[in-house]
């Protein structure tokens, strides 16, 4: 065998467990009930304050043993809604989204319990509402992918970025 070859194929494995690895680590962290009481933020979108789902929302929320710490309903600027989900600004999808959550006021919302984050995520369900599982408030008020009624936290970092955004007064630092 060339050493050409040879290092070609020892490049390629090395890429190749890298992937793996980094994204095993991607996974784990973003799943991970780290047994902790959490903060996350929950958003009940446009379409569901419309609907005048709100209430039957929070209900959820509250038997699945959440605690609102904090609430609003405010109307989102463009400026603001582009901030808030800047990491979608590549995204084909971006312009959309952000018609849809500047098109009505939302209720934000700070929700506390133990694994607040996986679980509010859990219960809302899968982004697209056709694939979240029964009883989840997506499959229950979503519409479709984009009107998908409710918006959650997905990690740590974003729970406090995002709690900031809308409750600064409540990060200490
Ligand atoms: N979205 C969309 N089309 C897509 C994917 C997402 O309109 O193909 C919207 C949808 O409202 C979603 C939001 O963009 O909730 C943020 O997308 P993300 O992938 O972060 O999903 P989420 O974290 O809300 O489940
Ligand atoms: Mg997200």
């Amino acid at each position: 065998m060339k050493l050409s070859t040879l290092l070609m194929f020892l490049a390629g494995l090395a890429i190749s467990i890298g992937l793996i690895y980094f994204g095993y680590r991607w996974f784990v962290k973003k799943n991970i009930r780290r047994n902790v009481i959490e903060r996350t933020l929950a958003i009940v979108k446009p379409d569901a304050v419309r609907a005048h789902h709100t209430g039957k929302i929070i209900d959820k929320i509250e038997q699945e043993n959440f605690t609102v710490i904090d609430l609003r309903k405010v109307q989102l600027d463009r400026e603001q809604a582009e901030k808030f989900y800047e990491m979608h600004k590549d995204k084909k999808f971006f312009h959309q989204l952000v018609d849809y959550m500047t098109g009505g006021p939302v209720v934000v919302m700070i929700l506390e319990k133990m694994n607040a984050i996986i679980d509010w995520r859990d219960l809302m369900g899968a982004t697209d509402p056709a694939k979240a599982k029964e009883g989840s408030i997506r499959k229950l008020f979503g519409t479709d992918i984009g009107k998908n009624a409710v918006h959650g936290s997905d990690s740590p970092e974003a729970a406090h970025r995002e709690i900031r955004f809308f409750f600064a007064d409540r990060i200490k630092e």
